[in-house]
């Protein structure tokens, strides 16, 4: 015990004679942390070098309420600091990052999981280790990791990443939902919230006038003269009257009198413009009024030219270019991106 002081205290004088406040920085204490029911002794100089909330916690002076001399917290593994509320799984990957073994450092091999990294990622964020945090992210980010949409979603809103949200929201809005998700999936997966912009964002990247957001889907829905054919491109339907209800399903009107069960699809063509195609089978297209399916046959022709389009599906009209879904996506989750990226920058808190 006496030697370790010696080293100790000769690195302590070097480090602060050049940069006073760092004198906790070299150190070869090692203290006991309880996480669940593991306990870990480790080194203490990572903890205090990489992170505030630690260099706060052990920099306060030893022993005040002092029990016995070596029953301070985190001396004996009777008496261990407890990272109460922490995984086990967590910490270990986070030591994992902060001591890696030297052979593998030396032998470029250093590799964690992305499960590990998701946990350094978790620590990192919450005891304000920022190299770590940007390593991780920096290492989800990679195509070696390469996170879902979803996931980007999710993990952009557990340990607060802004860039991961605008980019896995950005995707969703441009895919039209990752592996076929439905708009109520979408909303399972994300939330109603978050769902409903999305829809409202490719509502309006689409630039379809008239196209709104429809309650208990999320649906998008509009007037049913937005369905053009896409083969001369007039509008596809004639007036009818609702196969449920009845009344006049008018294609000129304007009013908003059908919506789309399952989000449109969007495709981009030879000439760089991107369309949304919808399902105008019974199964694509319901009457806001009474939830039927208003005009009637499967493969329906064009109204104007006669032809039935393959697979029943026709265009939907409008078409916006890229490059401003990013935009869209920043101002519709403004709130969420600035406390983020303030959380990522100052985020000092236990
Ligand atoms: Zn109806
Ligand atoms: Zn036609």
């Amino acid at each position: 015990m006496g030697e370790t002081q010696v080293h100790a205290s000769a690195a302590l004088l070097i480090e602060h004679s050049s940069e006073p406040g760092s004198q906790f920085c070299i150190s070869w204490d090692t203290v006991i942390f309880k996480v669940e029911d593991g306990l870990f002794r480790v080194p203490l100089h990572g903890f205090i070098q990489s992170s505030d909330v630690f260099a706060a916690m052990f920099s306060l002076p030893k022993g005040d309420e002092s029990k016995q001399e070596d029953g301070t917290e985190g001396h004996s593994a009777a008496n261990p600091i407890v990272l109460e509320g922490y995984l086990k799984e967590d910490f270990l990957a986070l030591l994992k990052v902060l001591y890696p073994m030297f052979s593998d450092v030396m032998a470029g091999r250093f590799k964690m999981t992305k499960t590990e990294w998701i946990s350094a990622l978790k620590l990192s964020t919450v005891w304000g280790i920022h190299e770590i945090r940007q390593w991780a992210i920096k290492e989800l980010s990679s195509s070696v990791s390469a996170l879902t949409s979803l996931e980007k979603i999710e993990y952009g809103r557990a340990h607060k990443v802004s860039k991961w949200l605008v980019e896995g929201i950005s995707a969703i809005v441009i895919e039209d939902g990752p592996e076929g998700l439905s708009a109520r999936d979408l909303a399972r997966k994300v939330g109603i919230e978050t769902a409903y912009q999305i829809m409202t964002i490719r509502a309006c990247r689409l630039g379809i006038p008239g196209l709104s957001v429809h309650g208990g889907g999320p649906h998008l829905s509009g007037n049913i003269g937005l369905i053009q054919c896409p083969s001369c491109s007039s509008t596809f339907f004639g007036d009818a009257p609702c196969w449920g209800c009845k009344r006049n399903v008018s294609v000129t009107d304007g009013s908003i009198n059908v919506f789309f069960p399952t989000a449109p699809e969007l495709r981009g063509d030879s000439n760089g413009d991107v369309k949304a195609w919808v399902k105008i089978d019974p199964s694509g297209m319901k009457c806001v009024k009474c939830a039927k399916h208003p005009p009637q046959p499967s493969h329906p022709p064009c109204s104007a030219c006669g032809y039935i389009p393959p697979n029943d599906t026709a265009v939907l009209g409008g078409a916006t270019g890229e490059g401003f879904i990013d935009r869209m996506v920043r101002e519709a989750f403004k709130e969420e991106i600035d406390e983020y990226e303030m959380a990522g920058d100052i985020h000092v808190e236990s």
